[in-house]
């Protein structure tokens, strides 16, 4: 298969968000992995590639089962999709309003996620999620269908879920706004951690939160 116009601008779109995502320190080394749905299927980071190196053509091209799509770049680029293939492709197809994902490992999403705890509503932002809390998974192996069916079970209608002793996922309707969703998602996580280390959060209750949801629904404010 030729790559054509769209899959080249997709995928340096996905190498984009990885730099950003590396530079704010969301995913470290090699952890975390970025997926965006295309016409003919999914765009995936590679396995096991370092951030600072990632070039569009490393960038993987599965159907919607996982197998990999071939094309001019492949034997150039020799890259393996992402691990967790199975997690992006489940909530891609679990969830035809989402069309990225961004898995990652920051730092106060995964100590939240260390501790098997979930993000309560202690700040009326948390509503972008499209939920009154960040749940949080089980613990399952990296990598498995095992993990992917308790991460999409956990998460419901919502656009993040931490996922125990791992990090966290984050689901949009593109890119960009996948990206600012894991910002907001960390930044909630840091005002938790922060707040429970010199006293008791108190929670907004579901009929705020319900309100809360509402409006940013009129408004389109916030990542979608
Ligand atoms: P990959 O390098 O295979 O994408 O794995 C990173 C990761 O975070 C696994 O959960
Ligand atoms: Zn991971």
């Amino acid at each position: 298969m030729l790559i054509n116009e769209q899959n080249v601008a997709y995928r340096r779109r996905l190498v984009k968000v990885c730099q950003k995502m590396h530079i704010n320190h969301f995913v470290r080394g090699t952890s975390g992995n970025v997926s965006v749905r295309i016409p003919d299927g999914v765009l995936v980071t590679p396995s096991g590639i370092r951030y600072e190196e990632m070039k569009p053509s490393d960038i993987v091209h599965l159907d919607m089962e996982g197998n990999i799509c071939c094309n001019e770049w492949i034997a150039e680029s020799k890259t393996t999709p992402t691990s967790e293939w199975h997690l992006h492709l489940a909530i891609l197809t679990a969830r035809p309003d989402v069309n990225a994902v961004i898995h990652s490992h920051p730092r106060f999403a995964t100590t939240i996620a260390v501790l098997e705890q979930e993000i309560p509503a202690i700040h009326y932002m948390l509503g972008i999620v499209n939920g009154n809390k960040v749940p949080c998974a089980p613990y399952r192996t990296f990598g498995t269908k095992e993990l992917s069916d308790v991460v999409v079970e956990t998460m419901g209608d919502r656009r993040a879920c931490l996922l125990a002793h791992h990090g966290m996922v984050v689901a949009a309707s593109d890119l960009w706004q996948a990206f600012d969703m894991t910002i907001q998602v960390e930044a909630m996580a840091e005002l938790y951690w922060r707040s429970c280390a010199i006293g008791d959060p108190k929670s907004l209750d579901d009929e705020e939160m319900n309100r809360v949801r509402a409006k940013f629904k009129t408004m389109n404010y916030g990542p979608q």
